[in-house]
Order: structure tokens, then C-alpha cells, then sequence
């Protein structure tokens, strides 16, 4: 099941070409996206996912997505879905045609899970750290690298999950290469220390997440610690359980780092997904 609705807050058919080749957001990569998890036609986190849009729009010097818009292209899927009662729900918004007059190219297209990420909701996953070669403070010292912008250009971050699956895992630990720990390609990652959470900052130029955010507002309201704080691999190893979380994927157990088993995170699995499911 898929529904696309455009910009100018028109339904159009997801199976017809519809972007024409010289996008800059197909030439470029030249855009911004957001995955918005819809639940029993509730979209979550929605205004922290526009807020992202717009402040990955600016890092990119792209005109002001227009909030109203967006939202009534969210409203249009959720009332003309007719699929499952979860729906992965995309926003695209791209610098539109090379040469053009700057008019924005934007939609919002909404599909099914993939059986592959539900079935790793409920089993956990193999992830494996690779190299992101960024250091801290570049970010700062370097906004053209756009750091910490949701852009499309997922070329590299599509790369290293399949150097994950070439080592036989599922997903991937970004790392600096002085052993800092980033996020996932497409996840943030949170760990679990007693009764602590914690998540590497988003000043190292990672995204910040807003399952990551949800879930630390969870927890707060139970009597967790939650801290915001660097990380280095060996403290995950060490720690009671390691997850990858987002918007579709939810929060996701990482069984195996590398190789090694990371202890049995069930049972904290199970507390922390009644948690975030309790926000909504
Ligand atoms: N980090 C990166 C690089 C991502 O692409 C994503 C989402 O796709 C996340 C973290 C998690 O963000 P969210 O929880 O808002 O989905």
C-alpha cells in the first residue's frame, strides 16, 4: 500500500513518474527528508519532525519549507490510507529543478513496514562499528559538510549498512576515528546503565533523534537518569544494553557488536518499548 500526496495538496498516483530528471534532489542529492512513523492514523513526534525538516532546510540554505503545506500533505495520506495500522511515512523536500525559477519540489509518501524492520523490532539485530572519519568540533568548524542535516545525500550511510551485511551483521555503529561513538546510519543509539540512559550529543554533528528525545521524556516521567554525553566503544560492551532507535524502527535491540554478544537485553527491551509506547 503506498499514498503520495504532493506539495500543492494534490493526491497523485506513487506509480507514475512524476519528478522530472533534472531535480536537483535526484541530480545531487540536493534535498531534505524526514520518516514520520504513523500509528492507527496518528502521526508521532510530527512537529519535532517539521522542526528537523526546517532546520535541515536551512543547513542547507533552502528556502522555508512551508509548515502548513506539509501538514496538510500529512493529513492527506493518513485520511487516504488504507494499508496496515503502522505506516512509514516519507517527506521529501528537494531544491527542485537545475536552473529553474527555485521553486521547491516537495511530497509525502506513505508505505508499509518492512517485514525486515518488524522482524527486527521483536529479535534485535548484529550491528558492527565502522569508521565515520569525523572528529569532534567539526561540525562547528565545517558547516558546509552539513553534519547533523537530515540531507538526501544517504549514499555512504546506504554503503555502510551494506559493508554491515558483507560482516554478516544488520546494522551499523558509526564511530570517530579516535573510537567516539556517532549514531546509526538511519538510528540513534541509546544506551542502558542501571537505570541510566544515555546518548552521544548531537554537537559531535550526528542528528539529534526525536525517538531518542521521546523515549529520554519517558523515562524522565519514571524516575530514569537521563544523560546527553560522549560515548566511546569499550562503554558498550560494558553496558546493560545497547538499542538503535527511530521513527520506524522503533527501539531495537543490538544482540551482537562486532561479533561479540552483548549481554541479554531482553527483559530491558520490553521496559523500555512499554515506555515509549506509553507517550502515544
Ligand atoms: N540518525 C540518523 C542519521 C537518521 O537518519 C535517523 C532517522 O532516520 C535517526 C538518527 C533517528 O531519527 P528519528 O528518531 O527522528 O527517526
Amino acid at each position: 500500500m503506498r499514498v503520495l500526496a504532493l506539495l500543492d495538496g494534490t493526491l497523485a498516483d506513487p506509480g507514475t513518474p512524476l519528478i522530472r530528471v533534472d531535480d536537483l534532489g535526484l541530480v545531487r542529492g540536493d534535498g531534505v527528508f524526514e520518516t514520520v512513523l504513523v500509528v492507527a492514523g496518528e502521526p508521532r513526534e510530527l512537529g519535532h519532525h517539521l522542526d528537523r525538516l526546517a532546520r535541515s532546510a536551512a543547513m542547507l540554505d533552502l528556502p522555508e519549507p512551508d509548515r502548513a503545506a506539509f501538514e496538510r500533505m500529512v493529513g492527506l495520506v493518513v485520511d487516504n490510507w488504507a494499508g496496515g495500522r503502522e505506516m512509514a511515512l516519507k517527506l521529501v523536500y528537494t531544491r527542485g529543478v537545475e536552473g529553474g525559477d527555485g521553486t521547491p519540489t516537495g511530497f509525502a509518501l506513505g508505505t508499509d513496514i518492512s517485514a525486515k524492520v518488524a522482524g527486527q523490532r521483536a529479535a534485535g539485530l548484529a550491528a558492527v562499528t565502522l569508521e565515520r572519519g569525523v572528529e569532534p568540533g567539526l561540525a562547528e568548524r565545517a558547516p558546509w559538510l552539513l553534519l547533523g542535516a537530515k540531507s538526501l545525500s544517504y549514499a555512504v550511510n546506504m554503503a555502510a549498512l551494506r559493508e554491515a551485511e558483507r560482516r554478516g551483521a544488520a546494522e551499523v555503529v558509526f564511530t570517530t576515528s579516535s573510537g567516539s561513538v556517532l549514531e546509526g546510519p538511519t538510528s540513534t543509539l541509546v544506551l542502558v546503565r542501571g537505570r541510566e540512559l544515555v546518548t552521544p550529543p548531537s554537537t559531535l554533528g550526528i542528528l539529534p533523534g526525536t525517538t531518542q528525545a521521546a523515549l529520554f521524556r519517558a523515562a524522565t516521567r519514571e524516575g530514569w537518569t537521563v544523560k546527553v554525553e560522549p560515548l566511546v566503544v569499550d562503554e558498550l560492551y560494558a553496558a546493560d544494553g545497547l538499542f538503535l532507535v527511530s521513527s520506524v524502527r522503533k527501539i531495537t535491540r543490538v544482540h551482537t557488536l562486532d561479533g561479540k554478544a552483548l549481554p541479554d537485553s531482553t527483559a530491558l527491551h520490553a521496559e523500555l518499548v512499554a515506555l515509549y509506547e506509553a507517550l502515544y
